[in-house]
Formats: structure tokens, C-alpha cells, sequence
């Protein structure tokens, strides 16, 4: 998978990608990232990427001249092109699953108030939101997506069944996890995980991703509870 981020702040990237599973896989070449200065399109001496809201309001907002220059230096206009939007729609493992089934992925990453809307409806842009929040920048959001993307890759989890037991894949939260020693401060790991029964380990496990859902993601357990509805 190659992924080009189209950001006014490209020595934000590879960041903390560059570590951990992700990093190695960025190291092993399963995975490429390219960078483009959207301010490296700019015409004016003073390196302009911005302008004020027609209509008035606070902020600025990113032209779409010297932001479409820049994505036409490197998009493909087949690939999904994302923009990184507090309005988008929130992302979800399902999501991160399609995506990551890709060769190439475009990201815009918005600052000051966003990007001119017409980008948008031009190059018919998928905004995606990491939350019901706000941040300062769409950089930190890619980091997220990538990283979560790129672990889905093949060869990235040395584990590749680890991640169908993670939250989220078969609909539910993941269950609790406990390592040695088996007594710490006093508390004790539950008896089934000593047990040696696999199938039991299954069993207690699915019933605890099942409690912790159900008492945490009303939405997730509604959903799960249709599908599994025998
Ligand atoms: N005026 C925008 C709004 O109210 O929706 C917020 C702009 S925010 C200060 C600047 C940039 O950060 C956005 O263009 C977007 O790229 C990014 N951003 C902020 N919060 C985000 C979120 N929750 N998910 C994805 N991107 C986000």
C-alpha cells in the first residue's frame, strides 16, 4: 500500500509510524508513504496556502487553487482521496477494513478553519472524522487511520489471527487479557485462563467481550444482538 499525504506540516510524517509493527513494515517496504508540501504550490512570495471565509467568520480557510495544484501533482484520480473532517463520517474497523484493501490511498489533511468545499465536489472527496472532537490539524487523524490500516496489511502482525479477537471485528469488544504471574498484589488471574480447556477459554472469553459490550456499547451490543439473533 502507498499512502500521499497532501499537509502544510509534511515533518509531522512518518512520526510515530515510523515505530513499533508499523514502523518495521514502513522498513520492510510493505507499506510506502509520500509527503507533498500543499504550501510548495503556493504563488506568492510570501508562500500563501490561505484566505479569509467569503461571508465573513472567523478563520481562514485553505484555497482550493493552490490545494487542487497539489493534489494533481500526485493523485492518480482512481484511488479514494480522504479528507481528514471533524464532519465526516466517524470511523469504524469496517471502514479501516475496506480501506486498507487499497494500493494507494490519498489523504488531505485540513488546518485553519478546513478546505474550500468545491475540492471536495471536484475531486469527489470521503470525509472521515477519528471522533466527536476537534483538533487543530487533519495530521494527527491520518496518523491514526494509517496506522490503523496498515496493520491490517499482511505480514504487519506476526499474529495475523490476533487481530480477529480484536475489538470490533466480529462486532463486540475485546475480552480481558491477563499475563504472569498469576497472583499480583493480591489479585488473582480468573481460573479458566489457567485451566488448559481451550474451549472454555472460548467460551469465557466470548461471554466477557459479550458483558463488556453490552455494559459500555449500547449501540455495538444492538447491532450485535440483530446479527446473532437466532
Ligand atoms: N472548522 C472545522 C469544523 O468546525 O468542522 C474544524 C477545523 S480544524 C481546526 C482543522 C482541521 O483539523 C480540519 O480541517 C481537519 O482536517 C482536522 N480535524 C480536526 N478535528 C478532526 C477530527 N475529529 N477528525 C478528523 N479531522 C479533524
Amino acid at each position: 500500500m502507498k499512502v500521499t499525504i497532501f499537509t502544510l506540516f509534511p515533518d509531522m510524517f512518518p512520526g510515530p509510524l515510523n515505530d513499533s509493527v508499523v514502523g518495521k513494515a514502513l522498513k520492510e517496504k510493505i507499506w510506502s508513504l509520500e509527503t507533498v508540501n500543499i504550501r510548495d504550490f503556493s504563488k506568492d512570495k510570501y508562500k500563501t496556502v490561505d484566505d479569509k471565509p467569503f461571508g465573513g467568520g472567523a478563520g481562514m480557510v485553505i484555497k482550493p487553487d493552490i490545494l487542487s495544484e497539489s493534489i494533481d501533482s500526485a493523485y492518480d484520480k482512481r484511488s479514494p482521496i480522504i479528507y481528514m473532517s471533524p464532519r465526516g463520517k466517524v470511523l469504524n474497523q469496517k471502514k479501516v477494513e475496506e480501506l486498507s484493501k487499497n494500493k494507494k490511498l490519498f489523504i488531505i489533511c485540513g488546518r485553519y478553519e478546513g478546505i474550500d468545499e468545491r475540492i471536495i465536489e471536484e475531486y469527489k472527496v470521503e470525509e472521515i472524522s477519528i471522533g466527536d472532537y476537534v483538533l487543530s490539524g487533519g495530521e494527527i487523524p491520518a496518523l491514526a487511520l494509517i496506522d490503523a490500516c496498515v496493520r491490517q496489511l499482511s505480514g504487519v502482525i506476526g499474529n495475523a489471527a490476533a487481530l480477529d479477537e480484536e475489538s470490533f471485528s466480529a462486532g463486540l469488544l475485546e475480552y480481558p487479557h491477563y499475563t504472569r504471574p498469576s497472583v499480583w498484589r493480591g489479585k488473582e488471574v480468573p481460573e479458566t485462563l489457567l485451566s488448559g480447556n481451550h474451549a472454555e477459554i472460548a467460551k469465557w472469553r466470548k461471554g466477557q467481550s459479550e458483558s463488556i459490550t453490552k455494559k459500555r456499547r449500547k449501540d455495538l451490543w444492538k447491532v450485535y444482538r440483530k446479527n446473532n439473533a437466532s
